[in-house]
Order: structure tokens, then C-alpha cells, then sequence
């Protein structure tokens, strides 16, 4: 059997970059070659992909390739619309990269696809080429079987046609499940008709791919993983302490700054590459944050990111305990010995990162999946707390200060949160159940 060669191509978001690009460090380090397609344009901005792990990863043989998302720059400004366009405008862009790459490596062409959500159409074209294909479900694999069981949940009255709860209550999505809430399950349901088509439409076209690898573990979610034969899980995807790609310059700084901070003092604000927060909850959060009796690291993008939410802080607020970065190497803080606490928004990847490194956490969910990633921390993991909203839907200052020194305190979540840490790390050590289901997959890669 030859050498595999996958072309792995990721819908341009950090969440779908950064795990395929962790899972492809590890294929090349097990002997895979691997194509990485960059999408020039990940919505009106550019990923950065230089720097020292970027050079790491070319002299694992990793090969970095870009395509246009056939996009016109007012075609980008609607994300929803541009979701379906990519559709139809990226495909007959493919085939001329296919052909390239394979011209390029005569003795070793492309011998199967990756791809992550929103990309299945990859899957078609590479299908066309007599190429195997497999994706990568970037989220839980419980977010993965709300998505499968969606013709399910509409024939018994659970959600509408429009994938819209009929009503609140407590549902199990198969027998060896915990109960959740059907208003987090449906976590499509804010974004609208369109994006539910869209989602429908993609489970239908993922059914393809051969595989679904799920960055999970079986213990984590055990009773979501039963529910389709083609789902491997294979995390927790911790090949490297680094991010290569990323659409801001990560901020060192903050690690010399942390080390200079007492064991498990520092509280951690970070809410992923999308969320928003508004003017009058950025304002909370900081006067919360001073309001602490303790140090914090809190990421806020750069305000010009914030769609005219330019981020002001209150005239009152100090800082002086804390550090303000753009970007930072949340790997890397999260492995920090003086890191107390997480203050997150529950993206599926923050949420593994959190667990890989022992940390509490309090969760913060904005949309999607971030709810069920919260239900799993506080309900069934018990790893973590949640915030309270007030009357108005404001996280007040008050609580979060509450919160975090209830959390800090709780020996019991401490205890848990390392013991997973530990449970969970075990999966990808040699003869681990994740390591395994990564040899199944890359025997089937060739
Ligand atoms: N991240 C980072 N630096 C930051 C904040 C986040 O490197 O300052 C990374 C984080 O490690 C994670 C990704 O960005 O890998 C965010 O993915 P997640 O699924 O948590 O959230 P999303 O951005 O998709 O909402």
C-alpha cells in the first residue's frame, strides 16, 4: 500500500481551521501526506499562517494551498448568504486544484478528501474524481446527533418544519443519553430558515463520506457516539500547545506575564473567534472583572471586529489587576500553572482545550451549540457553573463576581475537572481508544 495523501479542506472559521489542522499534524507525523487548502477570504478577513508552527508544520511534509471562495466582496458581507453561495461558486474552482496537486506529486496523488461542516460539496467533487472522502464534525458529538436526528424530531412534533421547538421540555436524543433541553438541542433554531435548510441539506450531502471523526472521546459523550456506526471519535485533537492559523497576531506577552502570577490565581476571559459581547454587557464583564479579588487574562478582539460595538470600557474601570490581549495562545494559557478558572463561551474547542488542561469552568454560551457544550459542563461533567441573567438578559457584575468565587472555592468541580483532565488525555495515548480509531482511519486513508 502506497503512502495516503488526504486533501483536507476546512470551511474557513478558526473552529473548523485550528482542529484540522491539529488532526493533520498527527496524520503527518503517523507517515500521511497531507494538502492543506486555505480558502483566500474567511469572510472580509485573511487567516495569518506564518510564523514558527506554521514552519513546523512544512517540515512535517505538510503542504499549504490556497482557493478563492469565488466570492464578490458584497457577496461576503451576509455570512448566511454567503454560506449558500460558497455552494455553487467554490465546486467548479476544485477540480483545476485537484488536478494541480496531483500533477504536482505523480508517484503520490490524492487518495481521499477531509473536509469539516458546510464543505460536503467538497465531498462531490472529490467523489467525481473517484476520491474517498471523510469529515470532521468540529462540535460535540451530541451537537452531531441532534443534527442526525432531525427527520426524527420533526415527524414526533419535537421541533417544527422550520426546526423550531414546539415547545420547552426536557428530550432524549437515544436511551443511553442525558435528558436536555430541546431548546439546546435545536441549537439551529435562532439562525433562521435558511440556516436550518442549509444544515438539512448538508447532513443529506455528508452522507458521502465514509467517515465522521469527531474531535470526542467515548467517555466523554458516550450515549451520543452509539448512534451512528460511521462516528469515530478520535480526541481529544492535542498534537501541539500552538494555533498556526489564526486572523489575529497572537499576543506572548501574556505568558511571561503569567508567569509572574501565584499558582491557580488567574482568572481566563476568552469567548472564541466569533461571539460578541454588546456596549452594556462589555461594560459588566469589566466592572466584574475589577470587582474580583483577583488577577485576569481577558482576550478582547480588536474593536473593529465588533460590527460598531467598539468595545469602551467604563470610565470607572481599573484593569490594574488584569491583562488585556487581542489574541493570545489559549493553548498555552490554559496549560498555565497560575490559570484558576476559565470564563468561557463553550465553543466545542475552547470547551476540549478546557477539559485537556484540568480548568473549571464558568460558562458564558452566546449561540449555536455553546448551550449543550454548557449542559454537558455543569449537568453531566460537572466541571464547571453558569451565569444568571437578570430580568433584562444582563449578565451583571455581580454575578459573575459570585460566580467565580463559588467556583474557585468548590473542591469537588477542582477534583472532577483534573480527574477528566486525566480520563480524557488517556484516549490518545498509544493503545487508547482514540489512537485506535486514528490507525482504523488512516488504514482506510490508504
Ligand atoms: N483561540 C485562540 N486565542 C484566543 C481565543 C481563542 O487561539 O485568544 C482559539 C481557541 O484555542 C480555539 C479557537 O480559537 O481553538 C476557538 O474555537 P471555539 O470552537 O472554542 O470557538 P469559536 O471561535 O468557533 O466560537
Amino acid at each position: 500500500m502506497g503512502i495516503p495523501h488526504l486533501l483536507v479542506i476546512p470551511f474557513p472559521i478558526l473552529g473548523h481551521v485550528n482542529p484540522l489542522m491539529q488532526l493533520s499534524e498527527t496524520l503527518a507525523k503517523h507517515g500521511c501526506k497531507i494538502t492543506f487548502v486555505n480558502t483566500e477570504f474567511c469572510g472580509h478577513k485573511q487567516i495569518i499562517t506564518t510564523g514558527s508552527g506554521h514552519d513546523k508544520l512544512k517540515r512535517l511534509g505538510i503542504n499549504f494551498v490556497t482557493i478563492p471562495d469565488g466570492l464578490s466582496e458584497d457577496e461576503r458581507s451576509d455570512p448566511m448568504k454567503a454560506l449558500y453561495l460558497l455552494k455553487t461558486k467554490m465546486p467548479p474552482l476544485l477540480p483545476k486544484l485537484i488536478e494541480d496537486v496531483n500533477a504536482l506529486n505523480v508517484d503520490n496523488k490524492i487518495t481521499s478528501m477531509l473536509v469539516t461542516l458546510n464543505m460536503g460539496w467538497a465531498l462531490e467533487v472529490a467523489n467525481k474524481f473517484g476520491i474517498k472522502g471523510a469529515f470532521l464534525f468540529t462540535a460535540s458529538a451530541t451537537t452531531m446527533a441532534a443534527c442526525d436526528c432531525i427527520p426524527t424530531l420533526i415527524q414526533d412534533g419535537t421541533i417544527d418544519s422550520y426546526g423550531v421547538p414546539m415547545k420547552k421540555q426536557e428530550i432524549q436524543l437515544s436511551p443511553n443519553m442525558p435528558l436536555l433541553d430541546s431548546t439546546e438541542v435545536a441549537w439551529w433554531a435562532k439562525l433562521g430558515k435558511m440556516f436550518f435548510t442549509h444544515i438539512v441539506e448538508e447532513m443529506e450531502t455528508l452522507k458521502i463520506a465514509d467517515w465522521c471523526l469527531l474531535n470526542t472521546t467515548c467517555d466523554l459523550e458516550p450515549g451520543a457516539l452509539g448512534t451512528s456506526p460511521r462516528s469515530l471519535p478520535i480526541g481529544p485533537l492535542m498534537e501541539s500547545d500552538t494555533n498556526v492559523s489564526s486572523f489575529w497576531e497572537e499576543d506572548t506577552t501574556c505568558l511571561d506575564w503569567l508567569d509572574q502570577q501565584p499558582p491557580q490565581s488567574v482568572v481566563y476571559v476568552s469567548f472564541g473567534s466569533l461571539a460578541m459581547l454588546e456596549p452594556n454587557q462589555f461594560r459588566e464583564l469589566a466592572l466584574g472583572l475589577d470587582l474580583l479579588n483577583m488577577p485576569f487574562l481577558w482576550v478582547v478582539r480588536p474593536s473593529n471586529d465588533n460590527k460598531g460595538n467598539n468595545n469602551e470600557y467604563p470610565h470607572d474601570f481599573h484593569g490594574s489587576k488584569g491583562k488585556i490581549v487581542g489574541w493570545a495562545p489559549q493553548r498555552k494559557i490554559l496549560n498555565h500553572p497560575a490559570i484558576a478558572c476559565f470564563i468561557s463561551h463553550c465553543g466545542w474547542n475552547s470547551t476540549m482545550e478546557g477539559l485537556c488542561s484540568g480548568v473549571p469552568f464558568l460558562c458564558w454560551p452566546f449561540f449555536t451549540d455553546q448551550f449543550l457544550d454548557k449542559a454537558y459542563i455543569c449537568n453531566v461533567w460537572k466541571v464547571g457553573l453558569g451565569l444568571d441573567k437578570d430580568e433584562n438578559g444582563l449578565i451583571l457584575r455581580g454575578e459573575i463576581k459570585k460566580k467565580v468565587e463559588q467556583l474557585i472555592r468548590d473542591e469537588g468541580i477542582k477534583a472532577r475537572s483534573l480527574k477528566l483532565k486525566e480520563r480524557t488525555m488517556n484516549n490518545i495515548v498509544e493503545g487508547g481508544p482514540s489512537s485506535k480509531n486514528l490507525q482504523k482511519f488512516i488504514h482506510w486513508a490508504k
